[in-house]
């Protein structure tokens, strides 16, 4: 490495104040679904900065935006840096937006220093990536990578009161944001994606790092575990002739919670959905549904985790046990010479880092499909996230976006 740059910690600072804004809850956090207002207000303050700048914003055909700083040779593809500005309902001020506020410092840098660079640099807003209002998650980084089809995507409807009863193609028609397709990102116009997140997790912060060197996200399966029963009256029917769906289910849980507990203690596991029928409280239940989602780097731990699911008993609590694939998918890699670069960058800043695999999925992992991505990651204070107590510290967010520069720069 030669010599190192930094970003100014001044002008990070006022982006993340001024971004909090949009959405702002008033308890310290954020509601901006996807081609919301307050989204709307967060795009067009990041067009406003990025012309600033002089860099050309265009837009694609889902919304996704793109700011382009020219490099010193024409001719060479783009690359990007750029994460998500929605967020969930009372989300925080750094999931998603702060790796577009990344990007932004990164190219005002460049600029406001005149930084050499060959590569023209493009900062980039994925669309719809928390699926907060309009399922599913990581909508637009999957069309343009060919995960989802686009027409299905447009008709997906508003799962709150917020979308006032409008699919997602109608609020993309009147949002001011829908551009042209000829714009989405591609192999060919672009040579690589950066993106930098919060962990969203504890770990960083347990282990005491400032960076998160990303080398992938975790495979994982979720699973729905139905048990059967019988539904009775509570007030006449005595405990030894009840066929309790619910009672079933809790027995099933804890089942798996002791064998899955047998597997390497980095195997996590989660409940997080339970249906009940009838639901009633008067009525012993007949049937229960519940999800199993269970994730892990290593395929074969994975395939153990599925083989204990599968050897559930199919009988508990004298109700019947049944199950069957939701979905799943396959752990992503990011690509390994970007993965060093990352690394060395933290090094030669002199930056504590750890290798990390991320947990949750992310739009780099569609892009990663399509031409080499990886990602950064910063600590999350107490490791919460999508929550309002979401945060990261500045100095910890200032350190991240200055591995990206160099990261680019390097490039
Ligand atoms: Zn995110």
């Amino acid at each position: 490495m030669d010599t190192m740059f930094e970003c100014s910690k001044e002008r990070l600072d006022d982006k993340i104040k001024t971004f909090s804004a949009f959405g702002a809850t008033g308890n310290g956090g954020i509601t901006r679904f996807a081609l919301s207002e307050a989204d709307i207000a967060a795009r067009n303050e990041f067009k406003k900065r990025m012309a600033a700048i002089g860099a050309e914003v265009l837009t694609d055909d889902m919304a996704n935006m793109y700011a382009t700083l020219p490099g010193g040779d024409k001719s060479l593809p783009r690359i990007a840096l750029g994460s998500h500005c929605d967020s969930v309902r009372n989300g925080g001020n750094y999931d998603g937006i702060l790796g577009v506020i990344a990007a932004m410092e990164v190219l005002e840098t460049v600029a406001d220093k005149g930084i050499p660079h060959r590569n023209p640099l493009t900062a980039v807003i994925w669309t719809n990536e928390e699926g907060a209002l309009y399922p599913p998650a990581m909508m637009s980084s999957g069309v343009i990578c060919g995960k989802f089809d686009k027409g299905a995507m447009l008709a997906s409807r508003g799962v709150s009161p917020e979308a006032e009863g409008k699919t997602f193609g109608e609020a993309l028609a009147v949002s001011g944001f829908s551009g042209s397709r000829e714009y989405r990102f591609n192999p060919t116009d672009y040579r690589a994606m950066l993106e930098l997140h919060i962990e969203q997790g504890p770990v960083m912060e347990a282990e005491n790092k400032q960076i998160g060197v990303v080398d992938g996200v975790v495979g994982m399966f979720n699973y729905r575990i139905r048990t059967r029963g019988q539904a009775d009256h509570a007030g006449t029917t005595p405990m030894k002739f009840r066929r309790d769906a619910l009672l079933a289910a809790a027995s099933a849980i804890k089942w798996l919670h002791t064998e899955l507990d047998k597997l390497p203690k980095d195997l996590v596991y989660t409940t997080g959905e339970l249906k009940l029928h009838p639901n009633v409280h008067t009525v012993i239940p007949d049937e229960a549904d519940f999800s199993l989602d269970v994730r892990h780097w290593d395929p074969a731990v994975l395939e153990s985790a599925l083989g204990i699911v599968k050897s559930i008993p199919k009988e508990f609590d004298r109700c019947s046990v049944s199950y069957s694939e939701a979905w799943s998918r396959k752990r992503c890699e990011f690509d390994p010479n970007l993965v060093n670069i990352v690394e060395k960058s933290a090094q030669a800043l002199g930056y504590s880092y750890m290798r990390i695999h991320s947990g949750p999925g992310h739009d780099a992992q569609y892009v990663s499909d399509m031409l080499p991505t990886t990602m950064i990651f910063v600590p999350s204070k107490d490791g919460h996230s999508h929550c309002e107590e979401e945060f990261t510290s500045l100095d910890d967010a200032w350190a991240g976006i200055n591995v990206a520069l160099n990261t680019i720069l390097s490039l």
